[in-house]
């Protein structure tokens, strides 16, 4: 068993690291306050590649594999969350549908406008009456005249309405089979007349990033614009979470080993008592642990990745890192607010903005209740 990450994943961790500091520290907080969505940053991650990583060159994505992916989500996320979803929401949602299911004039047509971050994709899974259970869809999708006309609703979907966007993939109805709904992913490109874009969400973090409503009223799209088999919906987007988990595990590690980073700065410059509060115990012994958590996550999070890149099932290490890592990320937030006392509470601090930022990580791509579900259902008791 090799702990140590391939010589070019090291480089690759060294050159985001430089990025995120050089590029997206200096406006994190501004882009927060302003809730401001980050075009320039998302410009610059298109020129480095990272806007298609784990998807072939042939198609413009970097040809490179899931421990990448994780690796670079992981590093924005140390500095700033809501660019980290912004790419990882694009890359494991949005685009990799297209991928995994696309036909080759879909894929030729989309992939390389999405992998070169010049234009964004979105994932519609979600609707109002179906979250968790989001094969309880309502959206409908009905064939007419070679075309497909959706009626619908979306909900809290990210990237769908920047000046960028180009194109969601949805689940919808599509007809019933032996008794049962049938359910097929369709792309709906944005600028469709029928599909309306919603005003973005007041959050309580992810700020900079972009989360609204979608509504579909008649909308008419091409027959050929149902991706791969029709009725297999249901399988096609818990193959896309099972992979989106991961980004979201690398979401957690990051923010965590941020929150990890402030404190161990702000342990060493504080003083009370006429001493740095790093020398008392009790705060020694938090720093402890969130390193320690850290790392755990980190490794479930690498490990999940290292499975899918070698062909090996990973669902369970998914999500057993998804959920793992999430609630070390809520854990670090709160204990780096705790070390930075009152200072932890106002925005002066990037560690306040961190701390709004966590608590999605429990929630999005599916509940750490669904994850429970997921890994109970892998050791065979659901
Ligand atoms: C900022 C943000 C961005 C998002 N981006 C996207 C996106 O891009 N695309 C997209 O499709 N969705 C997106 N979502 C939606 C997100 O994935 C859902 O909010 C999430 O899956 C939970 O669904 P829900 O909110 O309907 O909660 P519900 O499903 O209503 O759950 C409510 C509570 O009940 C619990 N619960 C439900 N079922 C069970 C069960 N069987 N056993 C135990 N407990 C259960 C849940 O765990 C939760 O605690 C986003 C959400 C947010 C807030």
């Amino acid at each position: 068993m090799v702990f140590d990450l391939p010589e070019e994943h090291e480089a690759l961790r060294a050159t985001v690291r430089e990025f995120a500091e050089r590029e997206v520290a200096p406006v994190a907080e501004e882009l927060d306050r302003t809730e401001a969505f980050p075009y320039e940053i998302v410009r610059k991650l298109g020129e480095l590649g990272w806007m298609g990583i784990p998807f072939p060159e042939a198609y413009g994505g970097a040809g490179a594999d899931t421990l990448a992916y994780a690796l670079v989500v992981e590093g924005l996320a140390r500095v700033d969350s809501s660019v980290a979803i912004t790419l990882c929401a694009h890359t494991s949602l949005g685009t990799q549908p297209i991928y995994l299911f696309g036909s080759e004039e879909q894929k030729a047509a989309w992939l390389p406008l999405l992998t070169s971050g010049e234009r964004l994709a979105a994932f519609g899974l979600t609707e109002p009456e179906a979250g968790s259970d989001a094969g309880n869809a309502r959206t409908r999708a009905t064939l007419a005249d070679g075309e497909w006309v959706v009626d619908g609703a979306k909900q809290f979907i990210t990237n769908a309405g920047t000046d960028i966007s180009a194109v969601v993939s949805i689940t919808a109805v599509t007809g019933e089979a032996d008794g049962r709904r049938e359910i097929s992913n369709l792309l709906v490109p944005n600028g469709t007349p029928g599909f309306e874009v919603g005003e973005p969400y007041r959050k309580m973090g992810w700020h900079a990033s972009d989360t609204r409503p979608l509504a579909f009223t008649g909308c008419r799209v091409p027959e050929a614009n149902l991706l791969g088999t029709r009725g297999a919906g249901l399988r096609q987007f818990l193959a896309v979470l099972d992979i989106g988990r991961i980004g979201i595990a690398a979401m957690g590690v990051g923010l965590a080993q941020g929150a990890l980073d402030q404190s161990l700065r702000y342990a060493r410059e504080r003083r009370a008592f006429g001493r740095p509060i790093g020398r008392f115990q009790a705060i020694q012994a938090k720093l402890a642990d969130m390193a320690t958590e850290v790392e755990a996550a980190r490794l479930l999070t690498y490990k999940a990745a290292s499975l899918k890149d070698a062909g090996r099932p990973f669902s369970l290490a998914a999500a057993q890192a998804k959920l793992k890592s999430g609630l070390v990320a809520l854990r670090a937030v709160d204990d780096a607010v705790q070390i930075h006392g009152g200072y932890g509470y106002v925005e002066e601090y990037p560690v306040c903005r961190f701390y709004r930022d966590a608590k999605i990580l429990t929630i999005g791509e599916g509940t750490d209740e669904i994850q429970r579900l997921v890994i109970a259902r892998e050791l065979g008791v659901a």
